[in-house]
C-alpha cells in the first residue's frame, strides 16, 4: 500500500510517498508559502531531479490538490491515479493528555485534536488545516493521526510535573508533554533491534540533536523523562530557541527592553540558541564550526554552552534510569556533527564511555561509536519520523481492516 505522509505548517506541507511494502520513498516534496504570494511546490520522485513549480496556493486545499498532480503527473509523477494512495498519515504535533498512541482520524478525533490547540496554538491549528485538505480532496482514503507528544505519555507524575500550584495541571494541564516523540520511539527501537536486544531489557538515552533539539530517557521501552516540555521551548539551547532559563528572566528583559511577555518569549523562540550564544553568526552548527575555527569567539563559546548542556541531560537521565547501556545520537546535528558527539562524550568518562574515534568519523550512518570495552554503548541512528508515521498508518490501517 502507498502511504502519503503529511506535515503540514502555517503556510507550509512536506510530504512524502512511501510505498509500506519496501518502505522506499516514491516521491517527496515541500509546498512553500501557501496563502502568502510567491507560494511553490518542490517535487522530487525517487532517483529524479527536484522540479520547483511557482503556483498560486491560496490555501492548504490548494496545496493538497498540487501534491495530488505532481504525484500522479504523467513526467514527474510516481503512481497513475489516486486510487493508487491508500492511506494517508499526518502529523500532529500536540495530542495533550488525549493521545498516547496515534490513531485513525475520525470527526471525534479531530475535534479532541482541537480542543488541544491552546497547548500548541501555532503548530496544530496547521496540522488540523492539513487533515481537512485532505478530507476534501480524499473523502474515503483512510488516514491516521501520529502526535509528537503520545511516546512521552508514560512519563511517571513526578517527572511531567513542574513546581507550581497543582491547581494549574488541573485547571490548565500545565505540565511536561515532551515533542520528537515519534523520533525517539523510533531511535530506541532501531537502537535495540540492531543490538538484538528487545528494548523492555535497556536503558536508552536517546539525544535528538537538530535544529530543535530533545533527550529522552527510555527505560525498558517506554520514556520515563524529556527534556522538551509544555512547549517546544524548553530542555537544551537549540538552534535558535534558549532551552532552560529562570523564568524571572522574561519579565527582567521585558522591563530593560520595553517588551511584552510574548515578546520576549519570541526572543526566546527565534533569536536565542547558539544563534543567540553566537552573537547572530549562525543557528547552523556547520557556520558556526567554520566561525569558531576562524576564530569567533562568540561562536565557540556557543558550542561549547551547548555541548555542555547536552552532557548535563544524559547525566541527569542516567540518574533518571539508575544507570544508562545505550546513547544514541540522532538527526541533523547528532547524526553528522563528528566534534559534537565527542565533546559530549567527553564528559561523560565517569560512565565508563569510550568512544572509537575512526567509527565516530562516520556522517549520517547507523554505527556504533563506542570501543567494544566501553561501558555503555553508544550509537549514531539516523531518525526517519516519515517512515514511522507511515508504519504506524499502515498498522493502524491493517487493524481497521481486520475488524471489518
Ligand atoms: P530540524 O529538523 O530540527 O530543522 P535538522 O535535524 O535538519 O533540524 O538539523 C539541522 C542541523 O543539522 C543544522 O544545524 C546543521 O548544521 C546540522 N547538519 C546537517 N548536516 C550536517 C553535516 N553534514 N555536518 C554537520 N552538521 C550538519
Amino acid at each position: 500500500m502507498n502511504i502519503l505522509v503529511i506535515n503540514c505548517g502555517s503556510s507550509s506541507l512536506k510530504y512524502q510517498l512511501i510505498d509500506s511494502e519496501s518502505e522506499n520513498v516514491l516521491a517527496k516534496g515541500l509546498c512553500e508559502r501557501i496563502g502568502i504570494d510567491g507560494s511553490a511546490i518542490t517535487h522530487q520522485p525517487a532517483g529524479g531531479e527536484k522540479v520547483t513549480s511557482k503556483v498560486d496556493m491560496p490555501n492548504h486545499t490548494a496545496a493538497v490538490k498540487y501534491v495530488i498532480e505532481k504525484l500522479t503527473d504523467e513526467k514527474v509523477g510516481v503512481v497513475k491515479s489516486l486510487d493508487e494512495i491508500g492511506a494517508v498519515g499526518h502529523r500532529i504535533v500536540h495530542g495533550g493528555e488525549k493521545f498516547a498512541k496515534s490513531v485513525v482520524i475520525t470527526d471525534e478525533v479531530l475535534k479532541a485534536i482541537e480542543e488541544c490547540n491552546d497547548l500548541a496554538p501555532l503548530h496544530n491549528p496547521a496540522n488540523l488545516i492539513g487533515v481537512n485538505a485532505c478530507k476534501e480532496l480524499m473523502p474515503s482514503v483512510p488516514m491516521v493521526a501520529v502526535f509528537d507528544t503520545a511516546f512521552h505519555q508514560t512519563m511517571p507524575k513526578k517527572a511531567y510535573l513542574y513546581g507550581l500550584p497543582y491547581e494549574y495541571y488541573e485547571k490548565y494541564k500545565v505540565r511536561r508533554y515532551g515533542f520528537h516523540g515519534t523520533s525517539h520511539d523510533f531511535v530506541s527501537a532501531r537502537a535495540a533491534e540492531l543490538l538484538g536486544k528487545d528494548r523492555k531489557d535497556l536503558k536508552i538515552i536517546v539525544c535528538h540533536l537538530g535544529n530543535g533539539a530533545s533527550v529522552s530517557a527510555v527505560k525498558n521501552g517506554e520514556c520515563v523523562d524529556t527534556s522538551m516540555g509544555l512547549t517546544p521551548l524548553e530542555g537544551l539551547i537549540m538552534g535558535t530557541r534558549s532551552g532552560d532559563i529562570d523564568p524571572a528572566i522574561v519579565s527582567f528583559i521585558a522591563d530593560k527592553e520595553g517588551m511584552s511577555a510574548d515578546e520576549v518569549i519570541n526572543v526566546c523562540n527565534k533569536k536565542s540558541g547558539v544563534l543567540g550564544l553566537s552573537g547572530g553568526v549562525s543557528s547552523d552548527f556547520r557556520d558556526l564550526a567554520k566561525a569558531s575555527e576562524e576564530g569567533n569567539e562568540k561562536a565557540a563559546v556557543a558550542l561549547e554552552t551547548w555541548s555542555y548542556h547536552v552532557a548535563k541531560y544524559v547525566g541527569a537521565y542516567t540518574a533518571a534510569m539508575n544507570g544508562v547501556d545505550v546513547i544514541a545520537f540522532t538527526a541533523g546535528v547528532g547524526e553528522n556533527n563528528i566534534d559534537a558527539r565527542e565533546e559530549i562524550c567527553e564528559y561523560l568518562g565517569y560512565l565508563g564511555i569510550a568512544i572509537d574515534k575512526e567509527a565516530n568519523a562516520k556522517r549520517g550512518e547507523e554505527i556504533t561509536i563506542s570501543t567494544p570495552d566501553s561501558k555503555v554503548t553508544v550509537m549514531v541512528i539516523p531518525t526517519n519520523e516519515e517512515l514511522a508515521i507511515a508504519r504506524e498508518t499502515l498498522r493502524l490501517c491493517l487493524c481497521v481492516i481486520k475488524k471489518q
